[in-house]
């Protein structure tokens, strides 16, 4: 029997999720894949934050939070909005939640009503449409290409917009494509949104600290913006802290109340160890986000040039993030590693089986004439695995 609601049936899982287990299936066969699926920092966790957790377990830490995260908590993360990000918050604007996944998906439970439109450009994360979904919401998506770098302009934007739009759901650096819109493109996406009362924006910054071309921008800074945007961050990405689970919005006070509401009746708090974990994130040396994002950098470079050394892909020169979206629809219609590729899907798939290396077809962010790799791991296995590709695509 199965009698799971009609929300339920409607979402998919995670694709991201979903490879990544499928790699780890294999692995515990004893196959050796290289697993370029899931993006997460492959860096440990620095010692000052863990030392931080463990002092907060000794200090017993250990009870209900406030529902939208510690006092102390909010007020380091609107000073990290003031110093990275030139943004004035109070902290009664910010709320504290399971990784930025969570607080994303509290924003659109919050906001979108059934029927209503939300803007998302393709190719997107994974999730987005589907918490759009979730919400009765429907998402509308802008397609791009990567001979523009996967980004939307202004003219689309405007197309896209109707009465029932709601929400626009942005992410720069994008995940999976790794572009990043500048504050000039930022500013001209603005003066369509603004033209347009009522229409809301989530800016998904989490990889914020991921760029590789220079200052980040949030479109939150344009003016006239700030008071419709919810801007989405947490410490996953730029701290190696993925599994501790805490992300946060930054929003108008009402939209804040709402996320807190929901999440007062859903999760409560996150985890208390997490939060004083992420308050030493903030707070502490600062050094660690350059080390890692140089050596993100290093290897960014290293995938770039190994996959455009193979004939068939299409590769960009990714600006943030740690993910290359190389166009592989070249190889549709063709038989490659005595599998009949079709789509972006088979072509996963036999990258996977054939070459023992787990990427993540495009279809599932929007884009099935592409596949994405994550470089968030080392140079032997970025090393390894484009060879692996090369060899079979040869
Ligand atoms: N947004 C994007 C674009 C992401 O790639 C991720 C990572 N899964 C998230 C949000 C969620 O981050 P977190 O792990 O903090 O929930
Ligand atoms: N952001 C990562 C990814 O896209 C984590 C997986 C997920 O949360 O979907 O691979």
């Amino acid at each position: 029997m199965n009698t799971l609601s009609n929300r339920l049936l409607s979402l998919s899982p995670s694709a991201t999720l979903a490879m990544s287990a499928k790699s780890a299936e294999l692995k515990a066969q004893g196959i050796d894949v290289v697993n370029m699926s899931v993006g997460e920092p492959d860096f440990d966790t620095p010692d000052y934050i863990k030392q931080a957790a463990k002092k907060a377990v000794d200090e017993n830490w250990t009870r209900y939070s406030p529902v939208p995260g510690y006092a102390d908590l909010k007020k380091a993360i609107c000073a990290k909005l003031r110093r990275e990000n030139a943004l004035e918050y109070e902290p009664d604007q910010i709320v504290v939640s399971n990784g930025a996944k969570q607080a994303i998906c509290n924003a659109v439970l919050s906001l979108v009503n059934p029927g209503d439109e939300v803007i998302i450009p393709a190719p997107y994360w994974v999730s987005y449409p589907q918490m759009a979904i979730l919400a009765g919401g429907v998402p509308v998506h802008i397609p791009t290409a990567i001979e523009n770098d996967f980004k939307i302009t202004p003219s689309q934007l405007e197309e896209a917009i109707t009465p029932k739009t709601k929400l626009i759901i942005l992410c720069s650096p994008s995940n999976p494509t790794g572009s990043i819109y500048s504050a000039k493109e930022l500013e001209d996406l603005s003066s369509v949104i603004l033209s347009h009362p009522g229409v809301l924006v989530i800016s998904d910054e989490i990889y914020e600290h991921l760029n590789y071309v220079g200052a980040h921008a949030s479109i939150a800074a344009v003016p006239g913006m700030q008071e419709r945007t919810a801007v989405v961050n947490g410490v996953s990405k730029a701290y190696a802290m993925t599994g501790w689970r805490i992300g946060f919005i930054a929003a108008p006070k009402w939209m804040a109340k709402g996320c807190s509401t929901l999440q007062g009746q859903y999760t409560s708090g996150p985890s208390s160890l997490s939060q004083r974990a992420a308050l030493e994130a903030w707070e502490g040396d600062q050094s660690c986000v350059e080390t890692m994002r140089l050596a993100f950098q290093r290897r960014r470079d290293l995938i770039v040039r190994l996959a455009g050394e193979i004939p068939g892909l299409e590769v960009n020169v990714p600006q943030g993030a740690f993910y290359l979206f190389p166009k592989c629809s070249s190889y549709f219609g063709k038989t490659v590693g005595g599998r009949r590729i079709e789509n972006s899907t088979d072509f996963a798939m036999m990258l996977l089986e054939v070459a023992h290396v787990a990427t993540v077809a495009g279809d599932a962010f929007g884009a099935p004439e592409y596949f994405r790799m994550s470089y968030a791991t080392s140079d032997e296995n970025i090393t390894e695995a484009l060879r692996r590709i090369a060899e079979v695509l040869r």
